[in-house]
């Protein structure tokens, strides 16, 4: 294939990855964006396959079946609750190779055009040093993002004396570092640069509350984007260069847009750190002196009771309803109550669940229509005039903590407020605090009715009442 048929592949590849990510903007058009993420994948591995420059394809065989067979493994294996998790495990993958391409670039300048050794041009030897960088901080950033989603490390933030000056000379340092291996093209001082520059991605993400990682997920996959641009460039090859650029510059626009619905500094977010000294409460249970509150516990029944005597009703999903897969139980609930006359709709907070569009991503999978889900601006000031609040699965984004208590690690983030519903249903298993470990004073209001126990056969349950009332 020649050089030229492969750019004009390239180039066909990067408008379908652009078009994915234009359908990937909106819940209708998000089948069709995968679709030309699909598309623009398997046009890209193959162009790459058959290119000239390719002398044996036993290895390239070898990394497919070892890489194929445990993605493979991986995706029939893991629980749409683990996804975050995951993601940040393969952010922290694509660091690594970062780092493993400028050093492999490095050692052989020649197998990559890059002239010989101890005479590599000095623009080859920025974009090696800022790859190894970008990948370092990427790679142990996400394996402490990943340790803290999946529980290992604990949600509350790591904070120090000094923690902040400690990041920026570490900054400073890669910067300097970045500078003198350019100058010398020192192995030492590339192994050095990589270490510092992964001692500053534990340092920028140890820090960080559990209220606060959605941000760092998304940042993270930003920075992703962006070592595998410093990949492209160091390998020349065009389409890594513009995949890893809208990665990161898409990671860097979702970043903004949820450090806007947070409403944190995203300048905070860069630095590392920003999630508060936490007065939280352990999460897994109330705080005791909250314990000793009365509390008021209703039935499933009496859950359906209300709902279906009602006029308007507004889900509030969360991570609980992804934890149970309550989604399709959920939708047969609304559909039934639709049936009989009551406006039902789903209320969607930006950092529900444990990634963004995670809840819109579990309605899709039950059938709920689009038109039914909506976003936190649009419904947050119909709760006031709404009969019944059904939270299922949620609690920190209805914590009012947020507007009041300045203290808290959620303070600041807005809030839906579903205490203004004349009746809130809270649907979960105990009193227990939420990721950020605060607890939630409206399960003490008056006009607030526990349901305790699983998410989906709570759901079950109102179905069969709604079906036998
Ligand atoms: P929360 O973590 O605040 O609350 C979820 C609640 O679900 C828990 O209090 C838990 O209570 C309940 N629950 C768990 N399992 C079940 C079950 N099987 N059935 C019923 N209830 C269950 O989730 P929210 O969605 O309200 O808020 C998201 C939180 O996660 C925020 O703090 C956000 O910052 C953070 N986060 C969000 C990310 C994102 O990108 N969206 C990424 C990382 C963190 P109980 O144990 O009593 O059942």
């Amino acid at each position: 294939m020649s050089a030229t048929f492969s750019s004009f592949l390239y180039l066909i590849s990067a408008v379908c990855f652009i078009m994915a990510l234009k359908g990937l903007s909106s819940a209708k058009t998000s089948r069709m964006g995968n679709l030309y993420g699909i598309i623009g994948m398997a046009i890209a591995i193959l162009t790459t396959i058959l290119s000239p420059a390719i002398a044996s394809y036993s290895y390239i065989l070898l990394g497919l079946g070892v890489g194929g067979t445990i993605g493979f493994i991986i995706a029939k294996k893991i629980q749409m609750t683990a996804l975050p998790q995951l993601v940040a495990g393969f952010h922290s993958f694509v660091g690594l190779a970062a780092v493993f391409v400028a050093a492999a670039a490095l050692f052989s300048p020649q197998a990559y055009g890059l002239g010989a050794a101890g005479s590599i041009k000095a623009a080859s030897l920025v974009e090696m040093g800022l790859g190894a960088a970008i990948g370092a901080i990427t790679f142990s950033g996400s394996l402490i993002a990943f340790g803290k989603l999946q529980g290992l490390i604990g949600g509350k933030p790591l904070s120090f004396k000094g923690q902040h000056q400690l990041n920026a000379l570490l900054g400073g340092a890669i910067l300097v570092l970045i500078i003198a291996f350019v100058m010398s093209e020192s192995h030492f001082l590339f192994w050095l640069l990589t270490l510092t520059a992964l001692a500053l991605g534990f340092l920028l993400i140890l820090p960080i509350g559990g209220a606060d990682m959605p941000v760092v997920v998304s940042m993270l996959n930003s920075y992703s984007g962006w070592a595998a641009a410093g990949i492209g460039f160091t390998l020349n090859n065009h389409l890594l260069i513009i995949t890893g650029a809208l990665v990161g510059a898409s990671g860097a626009i979702l970043s903004y847009i949820m450090c806007k619905g947070m409403n944190r500094s995203i300048i905070n977010v860069i630095l590392g750190g920003f999630g508060t000294e936490a007065n939280a409460a352990s999460p897994t249970g109330a705080s005791a002196a909250a314990q000793d509150r009365p509390v008021k516990v209703s039935s499933a029944e009496d859950a359906a009771f209300m709902l279906s005597n009602s006029r308007s009703a507004i889900i509030v999903p969360g991570y609980g309803m992804a934890v149970a897969q309550a989604q399709h139980a959920l939708r047969e609930m609304a559909d039934i109550l639709k049936k009989a006359g009551v406006k039902v709709r789903y209320a969607i907070h930006p950092v529900a669940g444990r990634m963004p569009g995670h809840m819109n991503v579990l309605l899709a999978e039950a059938n709920v229509p689009y038109d039914d889900v909506l976003e936190l601006e649009d419904i947050n000031s119909d709760f006031g005039t709404t009969d019944v609040a059904f939270v299922i699965g949620a609690n920190d984004i209805t914590n009012p903590a947020a507007k009041s208590d300045a203290s808290s690690p959620i303070y600041g983030m807005p809030i839906l407020d579903v205490e203004k519903a004349k009746t809130v249903f809270f649907v979960k298993r105990s009193l227990a605090s939420g990721y950020a470990g605060v607890d939630n004073e409206l399960f003490y209001r008056d006009n607030t009715f526990m349901v305790l126990g699983d998410a989906k056969k709570v759901c079950e349950e109102i179905v069969k009442a709604l079906n036998h009332s």
